[in-house]
């Protein structure tokens, strides 16, 4: 294994033992008893068999017998509690482990969230183990510390017949170059198992790797077989036969690829078997010759032809958890990459100064963007200089991919900016407490979320809900009528997933909640991007007519594409390339040559040809 590798697992370990001591702890108990378990009735009944030979009174015989009972039993017991508590912990840990990839997820930068690599990272940190990667760890560890202690037992057995005195110098050296030979030969058995182990488990890495793709793919297509939402596209345009195929051909490939991973496996096997087979062999062949010279009793071959057994087992397990390390250093590396993710690259501290009169005046000057990633000449924002202040209505329009949203999210430092500063009362946002900062902003964007929890909890984005308030943000919406027909109120829970009392509501209703969650939020700033689309024309009205109202005298940022909808802003900033090309009222604008009136112009006719 590499430096990093071995870096890896050593980061994995600082982390186990910082947040897992007690699981550790069993593990490590779990791995001796079950080493020692065993050795303690092989040595027992050596001894007996020896004793009884030398024609010890049954008394006593009796006496070592109830002493390796007694033995037995307490280790077992021992072995029961910590194998209790490893495996009902080990259940656990992949929970705790999810638990704290989430919060990692929630405290990083958001550009990270966006990046592909990031995604693919943490997807495969994720789901590599049905353990997690610390249960992974553990799992491989209880059988190393295990193999290791077994190793340790059989030393201390072999060595007093290694060093027992014997005739004559010659013999002596003699015995000791037997000896040495055979452990040489056993260290060339437990390289080679070594050896193709490293070479299987990178093998099956690949296929495992190779197959997570189709897997991933053949997971998609049967949710949109077994799901409503595709149904209709499916159905409509005869697609299932095609979709069908998809599975049955992803289905045929995975097949193919458990068929190469199963003959990997069995040839893995063979090799753990001869080389474990002949080692046994050769120890059994050392264990007689020693019976055969009369140098040890009939006592102590049954133990050696024992301890011989677990040798094997031992070099096996070994070589095996050590070959699969390699593979735990593959994920603990990305589990190392992710978890140490740069949280913040701007962390700010300043607070944001709490105004009773809701003045904050925001300035872009000269600020450019471009995705991180993308490459130089692919700036999104370019040289951006404009400001508003508190309590005005901004519309923003142009085409798509004009760099509307990007405006957005630098405004809301989901991004920060690659040149210029974008500063919040005359001060680099950057420099401001990150969570206080995001607390000046209610926005809908266009992909909103709403989750499967209680009407109520949705719309206060909190289980602590200020029933007055959201009452009045869902009439604000026009949403109240509809409140008043529900059974259970505010306390109804968002989709049929996970309550059957559940309410599926329609997209526009949903897109009205989010609004209402913008509106109770109650921020100095709102901001809209294409609040409506999912609205029908009447809501639609609605909602502009009562936007005044429901933004009161917050400043509110709103993007659209539907002009007509823009036009009770007082201010409209036209898009176009990352710039801001064009800037006024929709009187202003719309006889002015540029690109507003050219899109006014194309929509405009669109109407007339309507209602033509
Ligand atoms: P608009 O809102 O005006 O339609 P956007 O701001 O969404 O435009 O996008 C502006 C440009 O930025 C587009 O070319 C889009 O492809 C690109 N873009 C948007 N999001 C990302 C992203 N996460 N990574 C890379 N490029 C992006």
């Amino acid at each position: 294994m590499s430096k990093k590798e071995w870096g890896s697992i050593w980061f994995l370990l600082k982390d186990i033992l910082r947040i897992e001591k007690g699981r550790f702890a069993s593990m490590i108990v779990f791995g001796v008893t079950e080493a020692i378990l065993p050795y303690i009735g092989i040595i027992g009944m050596g001894k007996l068999l020896d004793a009884a030979y030398a024609g010890t009174e049954g008394r006593i015989l009796f006496g070592y017998a109830l002493v390796i009972l007694l033995g037995t039993l307490i280790l077992s017991l021992i072995l029961n509690r910590a194998m209790e508590s490893f495996w009902q912990k080990l259940d656990y840990t992949k929970d705790l482990e999810s638990r704290e990839m989430n919060a990692k997820s929630f405290s990083m930068d958001y550009e990270y969230l966006e990046d592909d690599h990031v995604q693919e990272l943490r997807s495969r940190a994720f789901s590599k183990s049905f353990f997690g990667i610390r249960g992974w760890f553990f799992w491989h560890m209880r059988y190393i510390v295990e193999s290791v202690v077994s190793f340790l037992f059989i030393l201390c057995l072999f060595l007093p017949v290694i060093f027992q005195k014997r005739e004559g110098s010659g013999g002596h050296y003699g015995f000791l170059l037997l000896t040495a030979g055979l452990c040489l030969v056993i260290g060339l058995m437990v390289w080679v198992n070594y050896q193709s182990n490293v070479h299987f488990t990178r093998k099956v890495n690949e296929i495992h790797n190779s197959m997570d793709g189709l897997n991933h793919r053949k997971r998609y297509f049967m949710e949109l077989l077994s799901g409503a939402e595709a149904q209709k596209d499916l159905r409509i345009n005869a697609q299932q036969n095609k979709i069908d195929q998809e599975i049955a051909d992803n289905c045929e490939k995975l097949r193919e690829g458990q068929l190469f991973l199963n003959s990997l496996l069995e040839k893995r096997k063979m090799i753990d078997l001869s080389t474990t087979g002949l080692t046994g062999f050769l120890i059994y062949l050392f264990v007689s010759y020693q019976a055969y010279k009369g140098m040890i009793s009939i006592g102590s071959v049954v133990v050696y032809a024992s301890a011989m057994v677990r040798l094997a087992d031992a070099i096996y397990m070994f070589s095996g958890s050590i070959g699969n390390m390699k593979q735990m250093a593959m994920f603990a590396g990305d589990y190392e990459e992710y978890m140490g993710l740069k949280e913040r690259k701007y962390t700010g501290t300043i607070p944001v100064e709490k105004r009773r009169d809701n003045r904050f005046h925001i300035s872009f000057e000269h600020v450019s963007f471009r995705y991180p990633g993308a490459s130089g000449s692919e700036d999104v924002i370019r040289d951006l200089t404009i400001s508003f202040e508190i309590g005005e209505k901004m519309a923003i329009v142009g085409k798509n991919g004009s760099g509307k949203s990007t405006f957005i999210k630098l405004l809301c430092r989901l991004y920060d900016v690659t040149e210029g500063v974008i500063r919040l009362n005359g001060i680099d946002i950057r420099k401001y407490d990150p969570a206080e900062y995001s607390r000046l902003f209610a926005v809908v964007f266009q992909d909103f979320s709403i989750f499967a929890l209680p009407l109520g909890e949705n719309i206060a984005s909190s289980s602590e809900v200020d029933e007055e308030r959201v009452r009045d943000a869902l009439s604000r919406v026009g949403l109240g009528e509809r409140l008043t027909g529900l059974k259970s109120g505010l306390s109804t829970c968002v989709g049929k997933e996970y309550s059957e009392d559940g309410v599926a509501f329609s997209g526009g209703e949903k897109q009205k909640m989010a609004i209402a969650r913008a509106i109770y939020k109650d921020a100095p700033f709102v901001i809209m991007d294409e609040p409506t689309a999912a609205l029908d024309p009447l809501a639609e009205c609605e909602v502009y007519a009562g936007f005044d109202k429901m933004v009161g005298n917050k400043t509110a940022l709103y993007i659209s594409h539907r002009l007509a909808s823009c036009r009770f802003c007082e201010d409209i900033l036209v898009f176009d390339k990352g710039r801001v090309v064009q800037r006024g009222s929709h009187e202003e604008l719309k006889d002015q040559d540029g690109l507003y009136k050219e899109l006014w112009e194309a929509q405009a006719q669109y109407y007339r040809q309507g209602t033509e």
